[in-house]
């Protein structure tokens, strides 16, 4: 038996799901950075699909096949069954997901795959998701606090 009291959180319940989608790594040191980025962009809330790596895994040419499959998937699952209207797609500054993958070829190699990985992301959603936005931006910090580039979709 569980003698503690239910805890009520201090936010309100909205009945209408959020209009945008943030895809980004798991890595919780970015997590409220996302969502003040997001505030910034004028949304209030945000639908989250986060797993390590986060937008690596929707390049299937360079990611596993299962993990990018199961997050094309569920990408799609949320944007049909959301109403989603716009995605950011976040990569990270020292990311243990492209570490494990590319540490070796140094971090000028990784940040170009990272730019890369995004803009394939991309490019997949706005081919799949007629009329959808796209925003991809590269998250590093500086000085302590945590900033984020666009980056262009292309070249
Ligand atoms: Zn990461």
């Amino acid at each position: 038996m569980i003698d503690e009291k239910p805890f009520v959180s201090r936010h309100r319940y909205e009945h209408h799901h959020p209009t945008v989608l943030a895809i980004y790594c798991s890595d919780g040191r970015f997590t409220d950075a996302v969502e003040d980025l997001a505030t910034h962009l004028g949304h209030e809330r945000i639908d989250t699909l986060t797993i390590p790596g986060g937008p690596a895994l929707l390049n299937r040419w360079v990611a596993d096949y299962l993990e990018s499959d199961t997050i094309t998937r569920a990408a799609r699952f949320l944007i049909i069954g959301h109403h989603i209207e716009e995605v950011l797609l976040l990569a990270h500054a020292n990311c243990g997901y492209y570490q494990s993958r590319h540490g070796t070829m140094g971090p000028e190699f990784i940040a170009e795959q990272q730019v890369q990985d995004l803009r394939h992301a991309a490019e997949q959603l706005q081919k799949e998701h007629t009329g959808i936005r796209v925003r991809p931006f590269f998250v590093h910090p500086e000085a302590e606090r945590i900033h984020f580039k666009p980056v262009a979709l292309h070249d």
